[in-house]
């Protein structure tokens, strides 16, 4: 399933490769379960809309979409060195926006009009550029939405200001790694990325998130941000795979330090890894190293 760093570098993918271009067409599919917005409303916001920028927003996926009527040269793909502020923020001029979760299993891919429509493939957007955008998703967990004036709740793990990261959690007596996953204190932080921002900040994930001190929780700022960021950075060599209809398929991965690892030695101290089950979510974290 792809937490916040897979969507940012899909959005980045995206982004890149499709900015600027003109959606002419748009073709969904007989399933409901995708459409989260109605089709006849998703089809009348995308359609002659310019795409003015794709940025991640929490686990979705954004385009901002303006009134285009002529396309303008898309973004090369050389200039994906840019920096990611510029790509992502939001142009004054933008109208509307099209939302896209990606669910488990879904992928938004960019192919020529001449390769093979995938089995599961749930929407196609047309482009001026004579490209496809192709929303894929077997389990069909993933959603499309449209709205205007896109609001999402939550703060941005790798925005928000120390302070507020520590007002979050001021007189919250859920454990930690439920606050975590509340994505109306933080967007986009999944189960695996708070066991392993935990882990690395040395805190159990039952402890009440009230209990932790200032100095705890800036530990665990800093761990959230490090373990994100460190994922980013190995999906920016892969994120062909996940954007590019002739990538291969499957998510780079973390080196996952307890997630997943129940029962194998801790890499720090060698204790076996615990697994227990917080809100039907299952956490994993060393004894030893974890207090
Ligand atoms: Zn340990």
């Amino acid at each position: 399933m792809p937490e916040l760093p897979e969507v940012e570098t899909i959005a980045r993918g995206l982004a890149s490769r499709v900015t600027g271009d003109v959606i002419e067409s748009v073709w969904l599919g007989s399933k409901p379960e995708p459409l989260k917005s109605a089709a006849s409303d998703i089809i009348a916001t995308l359609e002659s809309k310019r795409i003015a920028g794709i940025r991640r927003v929490g686990k979705h996926i954004v385009f901002d979409l303006e009134n285009g009527g002529r396309a303008s040269t898309p973004v090369s793909r050389t200039s994906r060195q840019k920096s990611p502020k510029a790509e992502m923020s939001v142009p004054p001029s933008t109208t509307a926006q099209w939302i896209v979760h990606l669910g488990m299993t879904g992928r938004m891919l960019v192919c020529q009009p001449d390769q093979e429509i995938e089995k599961h493939t749930h929407a196609v957007a047309r482009l001026a550029s004579g490209r496809e955008l192709r929303f894929v998703d077997p389990r069909r967990f993933g959603r499309l939405s449209v709205a205007h004036g896109f609001q999402a709740q939550g703060s941005e793990p790798l925005e928000v200001k120390l302070d507020t990261f520590i007002e979050l959690f001021r007189g919250r007596k859920t454990p930690i790694k439920s606050a975590l996953l509340n994505q109306k204190l933080l967007r986009g932080v999944g189960n695996i990325y708070a066991d392993e921002s935990l882990f690395r900040a040395g805190i159990r994930p039952r402890r009440r998130a009230a209990s932790l001190t200032r100095k705890v929780l800036t530990r665990l700022y800093a761990a959230i941000q490090e373990v994100l960021k460190e994922a980013i950075a190995l999906g920016g060599s892969s994120v062909s795979d996940y954007v590019d209809a002739d990538g291969e398929e499957g998510f780079f991965q973390l080196q996952h330090r307890v997630y997943g690892r129940e029962g194998e030695p801790c890499l720090v101290c060698k204790t076996p890894i615990k697994r227990i089950v917080i809100g039907a979510r299952s956490s994993h974290y060393c004894p030893k190293c974890q207090k």
